[in-house]
């Protein structure tokens, strides 16, 4: 049984859908059953949520709620278009009722004047419950016997709003009691991906592009053969198509491999969707929605077979480098945990790390808390930090055994002035940290080298 997970452009529109129904025809044609359908929300729907909310926030009531009702006319005429006469009615009082909760929630926010976490929660969801639905009807109209799920209590998570993590063992149970009997009974179950509920019921998202994570979870929870990720490109790429315009495509990937490059920004990948995969060691498969014909790639627990010296490379952009000096000019014993007990008191996560007798560099990506990260720090060592810095990650097993490749790796660089180079235990990757403005250079250059 394959689980397919559909990103916002493979469900933007009415022709994105009719694709995605073809697309889950097959499996059930092959297996007899299935498959368990996971969908984002219709592409730019949760960037729109999230404005609404911001503008409702800032008492822009107007201009928040002009937002709602374009986007309410948007889904009901994808509703239309894709529902079957019998079943409009009743979709399209769903949708209505989702917006009107969307419109008094605006309406009460822009009094309030402010937006917590929770809230934010609330109306980030409902792109994902309303794909869900419509989808769900559209796949009945096609004759296929799909059933909607509400993901709220098939993924169970704790309270870390807008971040969440799911709960595995309240999840997996929940996904048995909810989704396997449907699959039993020869339906096609659909969720909204991106979002849960905790225990006590408030609706929670997974973070951005958490959709792919959604999959990944509903796989591992039903014991899926296959998590399909669906999306705009042919796979996972050898480098970010928006800076290389004609990378190549990867057609196998280990865990390790895709586990890295998703953490390191390919964004192709929520960056905690191999995780349970590899918790049940369930292929993982990155496919184009558009061209359903192509192998794409392939994830499994594997060694790359193919052999190339790197495999591919992920970018990050709007780092901070965060340099903490110990005043006490030597690395005194106890620094170190004083340093990462700081990041930790304010929940910021680290990416990399490189050290020297007396300082430590660490990038951060989420700047929320970072005036009060420097001020804790500056009670004990010297910090000094540098905004708009970028991470350039080369993926590959063979780094592992070959550290020629990774001195390569620097010396193509080496015109650029690099301001961390990391390399971990894994040896899996080498990471580069330099000033945003060189990083399309610097890709361009290591692209041609590698893959050229
Ligand atoms: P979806 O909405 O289907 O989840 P995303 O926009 O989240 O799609 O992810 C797909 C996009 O990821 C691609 O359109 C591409 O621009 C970007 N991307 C960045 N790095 C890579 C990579 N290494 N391989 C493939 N795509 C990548
Ligand atoms: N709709 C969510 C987002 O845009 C989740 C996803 O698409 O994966 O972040
Ligand atoms: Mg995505």
């Amino acid at each position: 049984m394959v689980v397919q997970k559909f990103g916002g452009t493979s469900v933007a529109d009415p022709d994105a859908v009719r694709r995605l129904i073809e697309i889950a025809r097959a499996p059930r044609a092959r297996d007899g059953r299935g498959p368990v359908v996971v969908v984002s929300a219709l592409s730019g729907v949760t960037d729109t949520l999230l404005a609404i909310a911001a503008e409702a926030g800032a008492a822009r009531a107007d201009q928040a709620l002009a937002h709602v009702g374009r986007l309410r006319e948007r889904h009901l005429a994808m509703a239309r278009a894709l529902a079957g006469d019998g079943a409009l009615a009743a979709l399209t009082s769903q949708i209505d009722a989702q917006f009107d909760e969307l419109t008094a929630v605006v309406c009460a926010l822009a009094v309030l004047r402010e937006v917590s976490l929770r809230t934010l929660d609330v109306i980030a969801a409902m792109g994902e419950l309303l794909s869900s639905r419509i989808v769900a009807a559209a796949l009945v109209h096609a004759g296929l016997p799909a059933e909607w799920v509400d993901a709220r209590r098939a993924i169970v998570t704790n309270d870390d709003h807008t971040r969440a993590a799911p709960l595995m063992r309240e999840t997996t149970a929940a996904l048995r009691a909810l989704v396997v009997p449907l699959v039993a009974d020869g339906r096609v179950p659909v969720l909204g991906g991106f979002i849960g509920a905790t225990a006590e019921g408030h609706t929670t998202t997974l973070g951005r592009g958490g959709s792919d994570y959604s999959g990944a979870i509903v796989g591992a929870g039903i014991d899926a053969g296959e998590i399909q990720i669906w999306t705009d490109v042919d796979g996972m790429l050898t480098a970010d198509p928006r800076i290389i315009p004609q990378p190549r495509l990867v057609p196998r990937l280990s865990f390790a491999e895709a586990a890295e490059l998703a953490y390191f920004g390919a964004k192709v990948l929520h960056p905690s969707t191999i995780h349970p995969a590899v918790e049940r060691n369930i292929p993982v498969r990155i496919l184009n929605s558009r061209k359903p014909g192509g192998a794409g790639t392939l994830i499994t627990a594997e060694p790359n077979p193919d052999g190339h010296e790197l495999t591919a490379m992920a970018a990050k952009r709007d780092l901070t480098v965060v340099d903490i000096t110990s005043s006490r000019m030597l690395m005194a014993y106890g620094f170190l945990r004083r340093v990462f007990e700081v990041f930790e008191r304010f929940r910021t996560a680290v990416d990399v790390v490189t050290t020297s007798e007396v300082s430590v560099s660490v990038t951060v990506d989420d700047r929320r808390h970072l005036d009060s990260i420097v001020e804790a720090l500056s009670e004990f060592a010297e910090v000094s930090i540098e905004g708009e810095m970028a991470l350039l990650c080369a993926v590959g097993d063979r780094l592992r055994a070959e550290p020629e490749i990774a001195a390569r790796v620097v010396r193509v660089l080496e015109e650029m002035p690099l301001r961390m180079i990391s390399q971990a235990a894994s040896r899996r990757n080498i990471t580069v940290i330099m000033r945003q403005t060189d990083l399309p250079h610097a890709m361009h250059r290591l692209h041609e080298e590698f893959f050229g």
